[in-house]
């Protein structure tokens, strides 16, 4: 079946394609009071956040915009410190858009949610005209616990710096499928729920933390390093990323910190916790190749400073310009 204007119409349409896609993929008892909000416990410290996908093509290897809706937003709850609880997914449909494409989204969304253990409980769908594409917006609600302060201004000279993984897998497997480029490089996308979660049990003296996506490793450190005036100082060597993704960056002239992903963690640690955060994040779901990557220093100009293989240093500054558009 085709999205037709009807869909969007308030109708017994719309009504049909809430009850068949999404009240089927969301069952939940908050969501199945179906009011006009969603009336939900709360906490003293709560975290909100929203952004929106727009992701081409919309399935990809290693996932789909559906899984990449929930993981982007309930990432940037979980690096806020937060347990995420609640989302909310507001669907803007165009007209020739496939039903059956809207529900493996539909699908996908409530198996990556499952997996995040966040409740969908509320949504919305409208329907333009248009070429048939799909797009979400989700927003999330998260609770902070007490004594939880996870922000860039905490980092400090001496602090550690820690990746959860390989750098650049997302960006990389949509640009590769994007120009018809053959290679098995998989997205990514996924929950940091696991390694963050870890990272609360073990006790670890976090200091601040961002999920890496567009704009790469380099723009997030400096974020973080503006934050809280330091410098950043990172090893060449010591940046992992996978073979496929470097000779893909190499082919292109790309570099893999600048390139996105929906899956990794930056975390900044006091310099006692280093060696537990590395061996927390790597025994943790998709956290394997978890590693240090530099330290947070003094410094004048706040910044990101790399020392090259070769022993040379290279500033790195954030992602200025848009690098591909639409890889999420
Ligand atoms: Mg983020």
């Amino acid at each position: 079946m085709k999205i037709t204007l009807a869909h969007g119409s308030g109708g017994t349409s719309t009504g049909e394609l809430i009850e068949q896609v999404f009240a089927k993929a969301y069952a939940n008892p908050v969501l199945s009071r179906m009011e006009d909000s969603a009336v939900i416990p709360g906490a003293s410290r709560i975290a909100l956040t929203t952004d929106s996908f727009v992701v081409s093509p919309a399935f990809f290897p290693g996932g789909d915009l559906g899984r990449l809706a929930i993981c982007g937003t309930v990432n940037d709850l979980l690096v806020s410190g937060a347990e995420p609880k609640y989302l909310t997914a507001g669907f803007i449909l165009e007209t020739g858009a496939d039903t059956e494409d809207l529900e493996k989204i539909a699908r996908s969304m409530a198996e990556t949610a499952e997996e995040a253990g966040v409740m969908i409980v509320a949504g919305d769908t409208k329907v333009v005209e248009g070429k048939g594409e799909i797009f979400v917006n989700t927003a999330g609600v998260g609770f902070v616990a007490e004594g939880v302060d996870w922000r860039g201004p905490n980092c400090r000279p001496g602090d550690v710096i820690i990746v959860s993984g390989n750098l650049g897998d997302h960006h990389a497997a949509i640009l590769s499928r994007r120009m018809g480029i053959e290679n098995d490089i998989l997205s990514d996308c996924a929950p940091l729920t696991d390694m963050v979660g870890a990272l609360h049990r073990g006790g670890v003296a976090v200091r601040a933390a961002r999920d890496v996506t567009r704009g790469g490793l380099a723009t997030v450190l400096n974020e973080l390093a503006a934050a809280s005036g330091t410098r950043f100082l990172l090893e060449e060597t010591l940046l992992p990323a996978a073979p496929a993704v470097r000779g893909l960056c190499g082919l292109l002239g790309l570099d893999p910190l600048y390139m996105g992903n929906e899956g990794k963690l930056a975390v900044v640690v006091a310099p006692e916790d280093a060696e537990k955060t590395v061996e927390l994040l790597r025994a943790s779901r998709y956290g394997e190749n978890a590693c240090r990557i530099g330290v947070v220093e003094a410094a004048e100009e706040p910044g990101v400073l790399l020392i090259t293989e070769l022993g040379g240093q290279r500033v790195i500054g954030p992602l200025f310009g848009e690098g591909l558009p639409r890889i999420c």
